[in-house]
């Protein structure tokens, strides 16, 4: 098989100690006899696996004791509609727009009558380069909270400070940065996350919710609820079973890394080799704010996108596989999430630079 670094955006790449433990239990789970993908999710079997996930979790992020974590479906983008149906129904709330997914919140949050949503700071008018400026004066005090997107997946760009919120909660979009820049849990309200980008496969959701923001409305369904999620352990409903068990192993992976703090060390290894390699190339460049440069993910372009085409094109043939940018910004992109391994960033370097050396770089 021919080495293959895959810079997906998410789906994203897994590590490989992890997809080889979840192979070598796929058929029989702890002499169960059975997959983890048959087992009951109400059998001992699963409970532990549900249990070590969220013990796991809450070592590797210091996740505080009156914080609860929850296992749910439906991915981000449903949380664009159960943060502001749970926290802010009768109230108002407010959002920095710092990209696409920040902007698909927003319009989410808008279609629910009730909730008033404020946009506070926008990047918007500079194609989401930067991160706007908050200060304290733009946060209402009576807010139901304000919601922030951490790292823009899309855009390649990052909060480095967090916003000032006084005693009005800080609500997270961390998908894509979840584990791999260091947080202080206590900072937020609410985190949440899509699990295919920094934590397994597709179909689970990370939410981190501090106890005091469940309960505060009627939510119209059970499924939408967090107090109801909260109260019976994510069992409300069959939760992703085998995304909670592959999440699992890829927690254990990253504790043997160092936890949250080791990640970030390597993930600042890889991502400085790639910044390093664009701002020394006279062909490649990073369009986005230097002072706000996302670790997770880095978008580039030559300029040109006749050239962008061939070098995408040239690199999958290399087995450096979807460093196409998004279809909204276009250019290149290059995901390095924790299980990405340093050495697909010395091969791309080394790609980039034999392609700078025949495409007229100097
Ligand atoms: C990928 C992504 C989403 C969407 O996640 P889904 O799980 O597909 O709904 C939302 N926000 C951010 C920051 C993302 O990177």
């Amino acid at each position: 098989m021919k080495t293959v670094y895959n810079f997906s955006a998410g789906p994203a790449v897994l590590p490989k100690p992890v997809l080889e433990k979840a192979k070598s239990e796929l058929l029989n789970y702890q002499n169960s006899g059975m997959s983890v993908m048959e087992l009951s999710h109400r059998s001992s079997l699963f409970e532990s696996i549900i249990q070590d996930a969220e013990q796991l979790l809450r070592e590797l992020m210091q996740i505080p004791n009156n914080y609860r974590v929850l296992f749910l479906q439906g991915g981000a983008s449903l949380q664009f509609t159960m943060i502001p149906l749970n926290l802010a129904q009768n109230k108002k709330a407010q959002y920095i727009n710092t990209g696409t997914w920040s902007k698909k919140a927003i319009s989410e949050a808008k279609k629910l009558s009730n909730v008033t949503v404020e946009v506070i700071a926008s990047s918007e008018e500079k194609n989401f380069t930067y991160i706007p400026e908050v200060t304290e004066e733009m946060i209402d005090p009576d807010a139901a909270y304000v919601h922030i997107t951490t790292n823009n997946t899309i855009e390649g760009t990052a909060f480095t400070t967090l916003p000032k919120t006084g005693k009005v909660p800080l609500v997270a979009d961390m998908s894509s940065n979840i584990l791999a820049n260091e947080y202080n849990v206590e900072d937020f309200g609410v985190i949440y996350a899509g699990a295919q980008k920094n934590i397994g496969p597709a179909g689970l959701t990370v939410v981190i919710i501090r106890e005091d923001l469940l309960g505060l409305s009627e939510v119209p369904s059970a499924m939408l609820d967090y107090k109801i999620q909260a109260e019976s352990h994510s069992l409300y409903n069959t939760p992703p079973t085998f995304s909670i068990y592959m999440a699992k192993l890829v927690f254990e992976w990253i504790k043997e890394q160092g936890a949250a703090a080791g990640m970030f060390k390597q993930d600042q290894e890889k991502a400085a080799l790639l910044y390093q390699a664009l701002e020394r190339s006279s062909l490649f460049s990073s369009p986005v704010n230097p002072a706000n440069r996302s670790l997770t993910n880095i978008p580039f372009i030559t300029g040109n996108e006749t050239l962008d085409k061939k070098f995408i094109a040239e690199a999958t043939e290399m087995g450096l596989e979807n460093l196409k940018g998004h279809r909204l910004v276009g250019g290149m992109r290059a995901s390095l999430y924790n299980a990405f391994p340093i050495a697909g960033v010395h091969a791309l370097i080394d790609f980039m630079q034999a392609f700078e050396k025949e495409n007229g770089g100097n």
